[in-house]
């Protein structure tokens, strides 16, 4: 039986039992083995572009395993530290981290800002990266807010209703009389 070739289109003898296997199967016939195996190639896309879907991916693999990956740098780190050279490039870098930290904090802007992220960061570190370290934050606010309003510790207390609830002796007594009359 004469046909064509699926992946070159050049006319090509088959005997009809193949033929018919083929059509029965739904699958192409080729010319030779080389047509057919070029017919099975898939092409790779660019280089670049086979880039920025590796990049993708690592984008999303890094975000899905944060946990798994940084345990295994922590572990890898653990394993092959050198606390000796480690020591003599913290000891080396010392006086520069002192200069750049005492500037640092000469300039009013960054000093308020260091101090609003540390204030978060041992929240977080009391309560966890969760709404009660926002919590503890504005509740420490708050407390400074109501100590500045008033500063006398016995006239907060008073103004709570601290005295005068029966936590003296002398109150209890004064209380049960009242109560008796
Ligand atoms: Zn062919």
């Amino acid at each position: 039986m004469s046909l064509l070739c699926a992946h070159c289109n050049k006319p090509h003898g088959r005997r009809a039992a193949y033929v018919n296997r083929a059509a029965k199967c739904g699958l192409p016939l080729y010319c030779d083995r080389r047509c057919a195996g070029l017919a099975r190639r898939t092409e790779k896309p660019p280089l670049a572009v086979r880039r920025a879907l590796k990049r993708e991916y690592d984008i999303k693999y890094r975000l899905e395993n944060r946990e798994y990956i940084r345990e295994r740098k922590r572990e890898d780190y653990q394993a092959h530290r050198d606390p000796v050279k480690e020591r003599r490039i913290r000891k080396a870098n010392m006086a520069r981290h002192v200069a750049y930290c005492r500037k640092y904090y000469q300039d009013p802007k960054r000093k308020a800002f260091k101090v609003a992220y540390d204030k978060y960061y041992k929240a977080k570190l009391l309560y966890g990266d969760n709404y009660w370290a926002e919590c503890h934050v504005l509740l420490v606010k708050l407390e400074k807010a109501v100590r500045e309003l008033e500063p006398n510790k016995y006239e907060r207390a008073k103004a709570r209703g601290y005295y005068g609830n029966g936590r003296t002796t002398q109150e209890r007594k004064r209380n049960a009389k009242i109560s008796r009359w």
